[in-house]
């Protein structure tokens, strides 16, 4: 029997499975997609996480993000990173990264998908779907860790999905589209343009190539039909090739309470373990993050300590982004959000750099 079975090999399950690794875990990820995995995402990474990344030996190539420039159609802020620089990084050069470093520290990746579990006192026994036809088989390990994402299956096997009246998104859903242009990014800065009730963000993520994600409510159509509310960013990009337009890819609704993060021997990391939204960018910062603390609480025995870890380090972005997100969405202080960033410059990279980068 294996100490660690991980349902998920996106950013939380290999940094996990990095970090189980180092610290001297038997550590075994099932993952049903092949690599370099690409998924809809902003690809911007916080200096933050980009030192946590350093830390276990991850260095993926990208480009130099100096900070964020928020915008409406009659306003620009600047907040430039003033510790440390940032990197936008195709998701499919993270994951080849981070699949790289694993498979160096001798993590075994299956490509099966975890269909559910069984524990008692001492193990749990997961039920593997292999992608090649056959009948699914069972795997024991000491823990079981669902980083599966949004829509984790490991946490709803684990019964840690809230009941749905007591969901919290208040009805307002918000998903995400992305899509990247062959195009000299024009600043090293993440632009974030706001409009009524969506926001595009613009990410360098090579020398010749920009990504771009939009976030908002369902039923605002394709992304072509998303990016029309933004003329000035369309006009940018109009003569750019599209490089993945015929794989625009989408996640949600983003907003995943979830009632706590562990079950017995079972626990849960990364998207899988809560998600507010993407308005900050800092997904996958904080699933590094949440790896250093989860990896410990294994290593030492003591999957209970791993909540109030998991609290801890992940308080400060729930703050914020719960936060922009409750401002986002009032209808009076959300067309105010960029504005009041205008006005007070300093204020506005103040937050970004204490509060968000640091
Ligand atoms: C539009 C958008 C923009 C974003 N922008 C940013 C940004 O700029 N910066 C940032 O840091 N974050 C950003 N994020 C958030 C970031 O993408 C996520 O937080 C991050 O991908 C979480 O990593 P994860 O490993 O938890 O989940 P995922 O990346 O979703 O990985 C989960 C993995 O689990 C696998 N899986 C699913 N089900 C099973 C199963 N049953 N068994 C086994 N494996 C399974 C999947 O194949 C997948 O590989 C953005 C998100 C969106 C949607």
């Amino acid at each position: 029997m294996i100490d660690v079975l991980i349902s998920g090999g996106g950013p939380a399950g290999l940094a996990t499975a990095i970090r189980c690794a180092q610290a001297g875990l038997a550590v075994t990820v099932a993952e049903p997609r092949p690599t370099p995995i690409d998924k809809a995402c902003g690809e911007g990474l916080m200096p933050a996480a980009v030192r946590r990344l350093a830390a276990i030996g991850v260095c993926p190539a990208g480009h130099v993000i100096g900070g964020i420039r928020y915008l409406d159609d009659r306003h620009s802020v600047d907040a430039p990173v003033a510790n440390g620089t940032g990197l936008g990084v195709r998701r499919t050069v993270l994951h080849a990264a981070l699949a790289l470093r694993a498979a160096a520290l001798g993590v075994e990746v299956i490509p099966a998908r975890v269909a559910g579990f069984t524990q008692d006192v001492k193990s749990v026994r997961a039920l593997l779907a292999p992608n090649a036809p056959g009948p699914p088989a069972s795997f024991a390990a000491r823990y079981l860790v669902g980083a599966d994402g949004l829509h984790s299956a490991v946490r709803k096997a684990a019964a840690l999905d809230p009941a749905p009246a007591r969901r919290r998104d208040g009805g307002r859903r918000r998903y995400g589209l992305r899509r990247h242009y062959q195009l000299a990014p024009w600043t090293d800065l993440v632009e974030v343009h706001w409009t009524g009730d969506c926001e595009a963000y613009v990410t360098p993520v090579a020398d010749d190539e920009i990504g771009i994600a939009v976030l908002g409510a369902p039923g605002a159509g394709n992304l072509d039909a998303r990016l029309a509310a933004f003329p000035g960013l369309l006009e940018r990009v109009r003569s750019a090739r599209a490089v993945s337009s015929s794989d625009d890819r989408g996640a949600g609704p983003l907003r995943q309470d979830v009632r706590r993060r562990a079950a017995g021997r079972v626990l849960l990391i990364g998207d899988a373990a809560g998600y507010l939204d993407a308005l900050t960018g800092e997904g996958i910062g904080a699933a590094l993050a949440q790896a250093e603390v989860l990896a410990a609480c294994l290593a030492a025995g003591r999957p209970g300590d791993y909540e109030r870890a998991w609290r801890r380090v992940t308080r400060k972005e729930r703050v914020l982004t719960g936060g922009l997100l409750w401002s986002r969405q009032q209808r009076l202080l959300g067309p105010r959000i960029v504005p009041a960033a205008a006005a007070l410059p300093a204020v506005f990279a103040a937050i970004v750099n204490q509060v968000a980068w640091a």
